[in-house]
């Protein structure tokens, strides 16, 4: 980020940009790495005041909140580089088996009391097949559907047949969170143990069985500004409905350890560019926030977020829900999402095309 400078020009060209996503229209991808690479500061506010536009003609004041429960930690088979629960790298992050259904419950309990749309369950796993743990995974989603408190959601994986899929969305399931991470062209750098076209493919399961996308990445791992540009394209494609934005806290022990932080501005800059992308998408910002952003998180709506992970992540902390619900009253902002649902988003897109398919 350099300098403050304003150039009448990058402005002029920026309120474009945004009066044609504001009329319904779309950015090409030229444009939007026009947008990724602006520089100052000046040019950033721009962008945010133009972002925070966009978020409020499609999404009003609402703001969808979220939080995870982490039903199996741990000794994960993967090797994600970002991740404290991998098996391949020494993190001291816990491990346990498959969760009870008390913690499920009381999570639910929580997200109920705080305006919490939905709680998922998270496993640190390979994937879901069918079999003995399939079913118990499908007793809790109906426990937490049969709560009434909560939407049941879930992050589990790779998916490898449309029966776990249609097993999961029999259960209740009406949302699961599966990130395509990066670009394509960035993966590899992120995990050699499954590939992008493994994501795709489950994504493609999900969407066959109805059930609605949370898919986003992860900033800050050492990717370019394309790469990211491109990751917001992507999302566009597979018709993500919730795109979460995780900006890595770099964990003891992974290879992403010693990772630079990325600058404040870079990620406000990030998520107002991923707002003129994916103007209707509930953008969401999940890990590393707290850690990332300290005291410019309320800033991340202006940039054009309409969607927050709240309550502890899965290995790391966060700041108390108690305070993030006071930072969206005095933003004015409004967690009451249930009523706002999925259906301000144009129609699903077609399943995803894999390229070696
Ligand atoms: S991100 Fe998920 S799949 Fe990758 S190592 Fe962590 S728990 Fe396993």
């Amino acid at each position: 980020m350099t300098g403050t400078s304003f150039d009448a020009a990058t402005s002029h060209h920026v309120a474009d940009l945004g009066r044609r996503v504001l009329a319904g229209g779309n950015i090409s991808r030229e444009e939007a790495v026009s947008l990724f690479a602006l520089e100052s500061t000046a040019d950033i506010f721009e962008l945010l005041a133009w972002a925070n536009r966009i978020r409020e003609q499609f999404k009003g004041n609402k703001i969808h909140l979220c939080s995870i429960v982490n039903a199996k930690a741990g000794a994960c088979s993967e090797n994600c580089s970002f991740c404290a629960q991998s098996s391949f790298y020494q993190t001291g992050s816990p491990k346990y088996g498959f969760v009870d259904p008390e913690p499920v419950l009381e999570a639910a309990d929580e997200a109920n009391k705080n305006s919490v749309t939905a709680v998922g369950l998270v496993a640190a796993w390979k994937g879901l097949n069918e079999g003995p743990m399939l079913d118990e995974v499908c007793d809790r989603i109906r426990e937490l559907k049969d709560s009434g408190k909560t939407r049941p959601d879930a992050s589990l994986g790779l998916i490898k047949s449309q029966r776990v899929a249609d097993r999961l969305k029999e259960a209740g399931l009406e949302c699961y969170g599966h990130n395509l991470e990066s670009s394509r062209r960035f993966f590899p750098k992120t995990c050699t143990t499954h590939t992008y076209d493994d994501r795709l493919e489950t994504i493609g399961y999900l969407k066959k069985a109805g059930i609605k996308i949370c898919s986003g990445g992860i900033i800050g791992m050492g990717e370019t500004r394309e790469d990211r540009c491109d990751l917001a394209f992507a999302l566009r494609e597979i018709g993500a409905n919730v795109v979460p934005i995780n900006i890595l806290n770099p964990i003891p022990g992974t290879p992403f350890e010693k990772n630079p932080p990325l600058p404040v501005m870079e990620i406000l800059k990030t998520i107002a560019c991923f707002r003129f992308i994916l103007p209707r998408q509930e953008i969401m910002i999940a890990g590393g926030r707290t850690v990332n952003l300290r005291d410019a998180q309320s800033m991340v709506f202006m940039a054009g977020a309409s969607a927050l992970m709240v309550g502890n992540y899965l290995t790391t902390l966060n700041q108390p829900v108690e305070k993030d619900l006071q930072m969206l009253k005095d933003l004015g902002l409004d967690p009451d999402w249930d009523s706002h649902g999925f259906s301000d988003q144009a129609a699903a897109a077609p399943a995803p095309q894999l390229q070696n398919a």
